[in-house]
Order: structure tokens, then sequence, then C-alpha cells
């Protein structure tokens, strides 16, 4: 599933596209999570891209008279295509652009659980959008916020900094990794959590996500390729999908559990 770092990437290597303007819309399959908007084709003829933003796992690609709202969902990714570039199965929408080298926006998505939906009113505002929590690397996401969100909540705490309604963009991965790095087990609850540790955790995010983007963009030209690899930046995961391996710190083997149906990494000796 595409997780927040690789979204980020998606929206950067996007920006070629800013200010070019839309020739046709091809929508060869519009049932995504939700129905694409079939009047497409005719709201974005000839307007121009203007803006792309990223909020949690969205990217809004705005254009002057509204904005499309798009999620990869679990497998969906988005590509710079050209007119040469062969159809393939899952390639459900096409926003081809004007100019010499008619760039094409290509939304691929196996399993169709994505969604690309047209607002006209303030994205920021959208049903989809304002419950969101704040972005991990924003200065509002910090110990103070963490703390008094988490401390009546029973939840674990993997689950807890998962919830996208306390903090955007902290995947599975990211949150074995992170609770790795601020040395907390996985299965604690919430509210259980001092603040200290909750200041470890809350720097453990940011330090992953932002390593996380750091290192797509050395690949952002191969991840973004019509035909290159999508999916996360597989390198060096201290916890994650290492079940019974040493740990990196300690030699223990690393242990997994499953909160919330989803497994769990941890090292049961570097983590309290
Ligand atoms: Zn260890």
């Amino acid at each position: 599933m595409p997780e927040l770092p690789e979204v980020e990437i998606t929206r950067l290597g996007l920006m070629p596209l800013i200010n070019h303007k839309v020739s046709q819309v091809v929508i060869r399959n519009s049932s995504l999570r939700w129905p694409v908007n079939l009047a497409l084709n005719s709201i974005l003829k000839d307007m121009p891209l203007v803006g792309l933003q990223r909020r949690g796992k969205y990217i809004f690609a705005s254009f002057p008279i509204g904005t499309l709202i798009i999620h990869l969902g679990m497998s969906g990714r988005l590509c710079i295509a050209s007119k040469k570039s062969a159809v393939q199965k899952h390639d459900h929408v096409d926003i081809i652009f004007n100019g010499p080298e008619n760039k094409i926006l290509r939304y691929r998505d196996p399993r169709r659980f994505g969604s690309i939906t047209w607002t006209e009113d303030d994205p920021y505002q959208h049903k989809l959008i304002m419950s969101l929590g704040p972005e991990p690397l924003d200065n509002e996401f910090s110990a103070d916020y963490l703390y008094e969100k988490l401390r009546n909540k029973s939840v674990c705490i993997k689950n807890a900094i998962m919830n996208s309604h306390v903090v955007v963009g902290v995947g599975n991965i990211y949150a074995s990794e992170s609770l790795f790095q601020a040395r907390v087990q996985p299965h604690r609850p919430a509210h259980k959590i001092s603040k200290d540790e909750i200041k470890s955790i809350v720097d453990a995010i940011k330090d992953v996500i932002e390593n996380a983007i750091n290192k797509g963009g050395s690949t952002l030209n191969d991840f973004f390729d019509v035909d290159g690899k999508s999916g996360y930046f597989q390198n060096e995961h201290h916890v994650y999908a290492r079940k019974g391996m040493p740990c990196y710190l300690c030699d223990h083997p690393i242990l997994q559990i499953t909160l919330g149906q989803r497994s769990s990494f941890y090292c049961k000796n570097c983590q309290k």
C-alpha cells in the first residue's frame, strides 16, 4: 500500500505537469472506490493544472475551477506516460495534456480501492479531508499534542499512531519502525506511555518519515517512470518483516504479533 512518503514522491514526480493544459480526459473504468465523475473530460478540457498539494495520503491536483482529490488506495499509482506508452489492463484514467510532449497523467490501480474525486469547493474542507489529524512533519504534531490526544485512550500505541485522526500517514511499516526507534513496545496501552516516551515517539515518526521521503527522492526517476517500481522504499527496515531475525542492536530475535489485524514487529529487549 502506498504510504505517505511514496505519495509525497509521487506528488513531486508530477510537478513537470504544472501549467500544462488538459486536452482530454479518458476514463476507461470509472468504478474506483467511488465512481469517477464522467463529466471530467468536459470539465477539465483546456484547463491548466495550477498546483499539486498533498494532505495525508491524498494528492490535490488543482485547476482554476476546482480540484481533483486523488487517493492511491491499496495498489494505485500515478505516472507520467507518453502517447507511445502502451495502455495496460489496469490503466483506468488518463489525463492527457497539451504540449509538444503530450504528457499523460495515468492512473493505474489493479485493486481499485483508490479514488479520484472532483470538487469545486475548498478541498481542505472536503469530508474526506476535514477530520484528518496533523501532518507528521508539521510543528502542530508535537509531544504536547500527542500526549493530550492519547492520555485517555486505552488502545495500543501502535494502533493509536496509525489512526489518521491522530496523525496522518503513519502506516504499518512506519509505525513498527518508529516504535523501534523510540524504544516503545507496540502493544502498550496509549494512556500508559510517559510524556518522555511520547516525545521519543513523535521524534521517531518525524525521523522515519523524513528519511523515507529523502530516500524516495533519490530514486524519484526510477520510482516515477511509467514502467518503474512502485510501493515501499524497501531499504533499511530495522524490525518490519524481520520476524526471527536478529535485532541489529542486540541480536535478540525480532518478534511478530498481530495488533488490529496488522502484523507488528518489535524487539522485546530494546523496546520497553
Ligand atoms: Zn534489540
